[in-house]
């Protein structure tokens, strides 16, 4: 699971887009490319001193951080603002928010049972089918609908206590972790 330093009593919030059309190989080249180009636009800048309680990320907000936020203001004096770019194929979650996605076809929502199954096959092997007990559609897991879901993906950026970013950011960076990507929105 997406687990991180957590601040003591604190609520974090974490936006992260997930890669899921690319292999192992792929996300480390994607990896480079949207880390050299985030840097390049300074909406982030290497943390000099990462792992620490305060600013656990790899990277810090660059000068140009509210370029791509839809606020004023990315608050640096918080405890963990960062940001990191992770290759490694793990599940994305919403935390307490959680709740099954709904039928593509029928909006019916998913068995929440079915959905931890389907969940864990994702995670150990491929995406799967998911079918619909309404109407029998089947479409990928990845495919059904919801605000609070899971994904699973080889690569991620994930904002730390970012206000929410701008819609022309989340499009150009998610064109950029391939065709097939998600926004997972975790509060924990
Ligand atoms: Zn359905």
């Amino acid at each position: 699971m997406h687990r991180r330093v957590r601040s003591g009593g604190m609520s974090d919030h974490e936006v992260t887009l997930v890669a899921l059309s690319l292999t192992p190989v792929q996300a480390v080249a994607h990896a480079a490319q949207i880390r050299e180009w985030l840097l390049s636009a300074s909406v982030i800048e290497q943390n000099p001193i990462p792992g620490t309680l305060a600013d656990p990320s790899e990277f810090l907000p660059g000068p140009q951080a509210e370029a791509v936020a839809t606020e004023d203001e990315v608050n640096r004096a918080l405890t963990n603002s960062g940001v990191d770019i992770v290759v490694g194929r793990q599940v994305f979650d919403s935390g307490e928010n959680l709740e099954p996605p709904t039928c593509p076809a029928c909006a019916t929502m998913l068995d929440s049972d079915t959905y931890i199954d389907l969940l864990d096959d994702w995670l150990r092997t491929a995406e799967p089918l998911a079918t619909c007990a309404a109407c029998a559609h089947a479409a990928l897991l990845g495919d059904w609908a919801g605000e609070w879901t899971c994904q699973v993906g080889e690569l991620d950026v994930c904002f730390n206590n970012w206000p929410p970013l701008r819609p022309e950011f989340t499009q150009e960076l998610g064109r950029r972790l391939g065709s097939r990507w998600r926004v997972v929105y975790g509060h924990y």
